[in-house]
């Protein structure tokens, strides 16, 4: 029997399917909850994988079942080459067909490059924002690039890609009275809202639960202006989602935190430097970069991806007493 013949199980029986790349850990903002100010300790340039690296580790992840694949960051968008790495990826054969490939992104610079995205393959883009006032934005992602990022959300409504996603993470005391006015920033861009409980993967470790606003809060608040209507089944999907005034719009709530899907989780992370991680919250990494750069087969690489799969744990753990926050913050891994 082959490395290849079986789906990529772990010992829960979770089957996984989708793969989240990131192509960088550079970034053009500096969002509070996700890296620090200054002094950002970045990846080593020479360990970045190049696109041949990544579209190898891609195909053999494809012949182990992956079906999805999420390009994220840092930045995606900054890598150079980016409509070469999404055409090489969307034309990787799976189980079920070409590779899905979608985006995560802040939408700096999308309108330059969108067509060649949609061109390239690309089939969906999640895009990231948090507040609709230019001066909040200002403040919590360190740069003045707010008209930039809607520039951005109106070449992706144009581009006809959909469903177009927002994501905003709710922030106590950041964000936490305007989700009315983000869900009707949304709507008004023919896009689905989800928001997102803050995550204990800043730089700066200053995550507490205590200041975290939970996904039943943003629910309230926003059912306050709007009627909600839950719909659909979470099944591996981490929102829970609502008919907005009976539809066909909808919002979704991200509850990682406060309702965790981990049991549902198909998901496994490449990092830029070749590091596969089996959670966001995962200690431990496998090293792919070496073992490509020392010669190893595909086998070898399946066999890796495999051993790391068998590894997973069962839960984030984020409320254990002995929870540590990973290493290294959300930019370096890729969300
Ligand atoms: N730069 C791109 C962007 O912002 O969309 C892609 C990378 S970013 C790390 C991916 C997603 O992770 C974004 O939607 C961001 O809001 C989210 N994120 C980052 N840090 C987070 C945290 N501590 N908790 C929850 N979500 C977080
Ligand atoms: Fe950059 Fe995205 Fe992190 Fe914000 S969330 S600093 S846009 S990587």
């Amino acid at each position: 029997m082959s490395v290849f013949d079986a789906p990529l199980t772990d010992r829960y029986g979770r089957v996984h399917r989708d793969l989240r790349i990131s192509l960088t850990d550079k970034c053009n903002l500096r969002c509070t909850y996700c890296m620090p100010a200054e002094g950002v300790p970045w990846l080593a340039k020479q360990n970045i994988l190049t696109t041949d690296e990544i579209e190898r580790i891609a195909r053999v992840l494809a012949r182990l079942g992956i079906v999805e694949l999420r390009l994220t960051g840092g930045e995606p968008l900054l890598r150079p080459d980016i409509v070469d790495v999404v055409r090489r990826l969307s034309a990787i054969e799976g189980a079920e067909g070409l590779l899905r490939v979608s985006m995560t992104t802040n939408a700096i610079r999308l309108d330059r490059v969108i067509d060649d995205l949609v061109g390239a393959g690309l089939e969906r883009l999640n895009i990231s924002l948090d507040t609709v006032s230019p001066e909040r934005f200002a403040e919590l992602t360190r740069r003045d690039r707010f008209d930039d990022v809607v520039t951005g959300i109106r070449a992706a409504q144009q581009s006809g890609l959909r469903p177009l996603k927002l994501n905003a993470v709710a922030m106590r005391g950041v964000n936490d009275d305007e989700f009315c006015d983000l869900l009707r920033f949304a709507l008004s861009f023919d896009a689905e809202l989800r928001f997102i409980e803050q995550m204990p993967l800043d730089a700066g470790h200053t995550w507490s639960r205590a200041q975290m606003v939970p996904g039943e809060e943003i629910r309230e608040q926003l059912e306050r202006e709007f009627t909600l209507t839950p719909f659909g089944e979470r099944g591996s999907s981490p929102a829970e989602e609502f008919l907005v005034d009976g539809g066909p719009a909808t919002v979704g709530v991200i509850a990682s935190v406060s309702a965790p899907f981990c049991g549902a989780c198909d998901r496994v992370r490449l990092t830029a430097d070749g590091q596969l991680r089996n959670c966001l919250f995962a200690r431990t990494e496998s090293d792919l970069l070496t073992l490509l750069r020392t010669g190893g087969s595909d086998e070898d690489i399946a066999m890796m991806i495999r051993r790391s799969i068998a590894g997973k744990l069962a839960g984030h753990g984020i409320d254990d007493p002995g929870f540590l926050q990973p290493e290294r913050p959300m930019s370096a891994i890729g969300g």
